[in-house]
């Protein structure tokens, strides 16, 4: 993800328009997103967060996953294999795009499908890619090299493939689509045209029919420190699903969902929403603190994650899924 001078704009302006809004911060949740009220209670499964782990030090163990490396080549070769022992459909969604030296890289989302023919679906996405370059690395000598990414690209993967897992053993009340985007994370600081490739390509190439109820993007929520903002764009977009979502991470007593209004992040919600998918991004920014000291560089490793804060996320994400009704 990326900050830039229009998500600073923006940020002045979602201030102003949250000042209109108060009335939302009941967490009272909107019926058009919540079911729960009206609908027959299903059981909610256990999210395993030890397994979540596991999955997240084996996507690391691959190394970098920036387009063109070996990393991408294996990471990706994981999620096909993984997904397709639990999900009714996997569709690889292959696209091109020039990079900085000219070269054509080779992109690739994957879509996993739970109850592909119920016309009532919600959409969870993430990328998967991690970032050719560590610009914000102290270390000058290193910035040219790719990251790890463990939480900036394996934290998002890791929650989803154990939301997988759940969805294959207890089928959902409404379809679900998990999307793992590629191309997320390619461009140089501020050059947003090089950023969001992925979620871009499924915005613009889905079909007209494709209209998820709405849909959540996790992005960083591996970090051991984890504080969840309401991210700046997801409550202009989505206030419904922001207070749903809030609403059940309340109801868990889980603290790390904070009522603090979050700075505006250009992340793959962007081009999801401008397609009338109505997305939030969940995604802790601070990582571990205002200082951002590991975002963007070699320092964003698995052990400045952990297993509650994927087990926080994943909990929450089951809570909403099975809440919702046909
Ligand atoms: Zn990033």
């Amino acid at each position: 993800m990326n900050l830039s001078l229009p998500s600073i704009i923006f940020l002045a302006w979602s201030i102003l328009w949250t000042g209109c809004s108060t009335g939302r911060e009941d967490g009272v949740p909107a019926r058009d997103v919540d079911s729960e009220t009206t609908g027959p209670a299903q059981s909610v499964p256990e999210f395993d967060r030890q397994r979540a782990f596991d999955d997240l030090l084996r996507i690391v163990s691959f190394g970098p996953r920036n387009p063109g490396s070996d990393g991408h080549r294996r990471g990706l070769n994981d999620l096909w294999t993984t997904l397709n022992r639990l999900a009714d459909s996997v569709t690889i969604q292959p696209f091109t795009h020039r990079g900085y030296d000219g070269d054509i890289l080779n992109l690739s989302n994957v879509i996993a499908s739970f109850r592909p023919g119920v016309a009532t679906r919600i959409l969870l996405c993430t990328h998967w890619d991690t970032r050719p370059r560590a610009e914000r690395d102290p270390d000058p000598s290193r910035r040219d090299e790719p990251i790890l990414g463990a939480n900036d690209g394996a934290s998002g993967v890791a929650v989803l493939l154990e939301i997988a897992r759940q969805l294959h053993e207890h089928p959902p009340p409404v379809g679900v689509d998990l999307a793992f985007f590629d191309g997320e994370d390619y461009g140089y600081e501020g050059d947003l045209p090089n950023y969001l490739l992925g979620s871009r390509y499924f915005a613009s190439s889905k079909s007209p029919d494709y209209v998820p109820r709405f849909g959540i993007l996790i992005d960083m929520i591996g970090d051991a420190e984890l504080e969840i903002p309401k991210e700046g764009h997801s409550v202009s977009y989505a206030p419904d699903v922001i207070d749903l979502v809030w609403g059940k991470a309340r109801s868990l007593g889980f603290h790390q969902f904070s009522n603090r209004l979050g700075e505006p992040i250009t992340d793959d919600h962007l081009p999801l929403n401008v397609v009338g998918i109505k997305t939030i991004d969940l995604i802790d920014f601070s990582y571990p603190d205002e200082s951002h000291r590991y975002w963007h560089t070699h320092s964003d490793t698995p052990d400045h994650c952990s297993s509650e804060s994927l087990g926080v996320v994943g909990t929450v994400l089951l809570h909403v899924l099975y809440s919702q009704t046909p």
